[in-house]
């Protein structure tokens, strides 16, 4: 890395005030790694490791500093006294991921001393989080059998779905989603689930994802239609539903888009945080900020792992009511609702 863009990465971390971002290389797990604790203010800082093909060091980093942040507000916003963290590890899961590599990755968290709890993210699974927790008790979302809850993507398709009832009611009058046409971008762990929901409810639905077989079970399950990766955003939709990776909302896709509504799953949605919801609030096109709709995952960690308790469900009622509460303040201030959810989670931030 040179020294320009250090420079940049540590005006980055004071920018979006960052407590701590670690570098790791393991040469003998070929494990490359960063761990971005945001915020720890509410709390030791929980979030999931991504693993993924990362086209430069510069672009993980970007990365999992904005993930950081997000997990911060998510956290805050949901009313969790937990701070913000993540974790990414550059390289292909498919070929790359070995248990080596993994518990090198189990021993850096355990180095952390409990401010950065792990969790599954893109690239990993709850059954990679056990190896990890062979190193470090800092772990959540191993397996069942190894006393863990397991994959929280159901839970936050629950949530996704809490909120898409409740950006509905602010468009069309009706939470109801009988009969809704829905566009979902990536049907792995959370859009599959949040595509499952939605036909269960009614809704018609538009797919895509570069993995064939996801498709074509989608096409066989809910008689789904199939659109090419680079087309999704622009279907005919009452709801656009990111569910893949950030930054899909851009200057290039905004004036693409025919929905009424944007809700999904994916973190980061918006490519220029600053920019982009103006871009979309002109086009009237109701968007409901990502950190606010999925955090469902992350309360049903907290919920069985940390609380030690079984009902999910006033959990769910919370995330539609803070939505209503995001869009409503959102529609009166004439402001996007993103910049609305930003300030409720300093709010809580601030006077804590
Ligand atoms: P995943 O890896 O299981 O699924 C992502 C899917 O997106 C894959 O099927 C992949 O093939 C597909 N994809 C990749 N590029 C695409 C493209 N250009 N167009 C369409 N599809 C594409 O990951 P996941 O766990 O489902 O997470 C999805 C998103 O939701 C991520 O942004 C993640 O951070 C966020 N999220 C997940 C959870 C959770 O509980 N898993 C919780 C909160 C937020």
């Amino acid at each position: 890395m040179n020294t320009e863009t250090r420079r940049e990465i540590f005006d980055l971390m004071s920018t979006h005030d960052h407590e701590q971002v670690v570098f790791t290389y393991d040469p003998s797990s070929g494990y490359r790694g960063i761990i971005a604790i945001h915020n720890t203010a509410l709390g030791p800082a929980l979030g999931g490791t991504r693993f993924w093909n990362y086209e430069s060091d510069y672009e993980a980093t970007i990365d999992v500093l904005r993930l950081s942040r997000g997990m911060t507000y998510k956290a805050s916003v949901a009313g969790l006294n937990l701070g913000g963290g993540k974790a990414v590890i550059i390289g292909d899961p498919t070929k790359d991921k070995t248990r080596h590599l993994l518990l090198s990755m189990g021993q850096l968290i355990e180095t952390l001393n409990g401010s950065y709890i792990a969790a599954k993210d893109s690239g990993i699974l709850p059954e990679d989080l056990d190896i990890v927790s062979e190193k470090t008790r800092h772990v959540t979302g191993t397996t069942k059998k190894q006393g863990g809850s397991g994959d929280p993507s159901l839970a936050t398709a629950k949530g996704v779905l809490a909120g898409m009832q409740a950006a509905c009611q602010v468009v069309f009058g009706t939470k109801s989603l009988k009969g809704r046409v829905v566009a979902i971008q990536g049907i792995g762990h959370v859009g599959w689930n949040v595509g499952n929901l939605l036909w269960k409810k009614g809704a018609t639905l538009f797919v895509a994802d570069p993995q064939s077989s996801r498709v074509k079970r989608a096409q066989q399950t809910w008689k789904a239609s199939v659109v090419p990766l680079a087309r999704i955003h622009r279907v005919p939709a009452d709801i656009f539903a990111p569910c893949a990776l950030g930054g899909i909302m851009n200057a290039d896709t905004i004036p693409q888009l025919r929905a009424r509504i944007v809700a999904g799953g994916a973190n980061n949605q918006f490519l220029d945080e600053k920019a982009d919801p103006y871009l979309l609030m002109k086009r009237n096109i109701l968007h409901v900020p990502d950190y606010v709709l999925n955090a469902g995952g992350l309360i049903y960690l907290v919920v069985r792992e940390i609380l030690h308790q079984r009902r999910l469900a006033p959990w769910m009622l919370n995330i539609e009511r803070t939505v209503k509460q995001v869009l409503a303040a959102s529609l009166q201030e004439q402001l996007p609702p993103l910049v609305v959810a930003n300030r409720m989670a300093l709010q809580r931030l601030e006077s804590h």
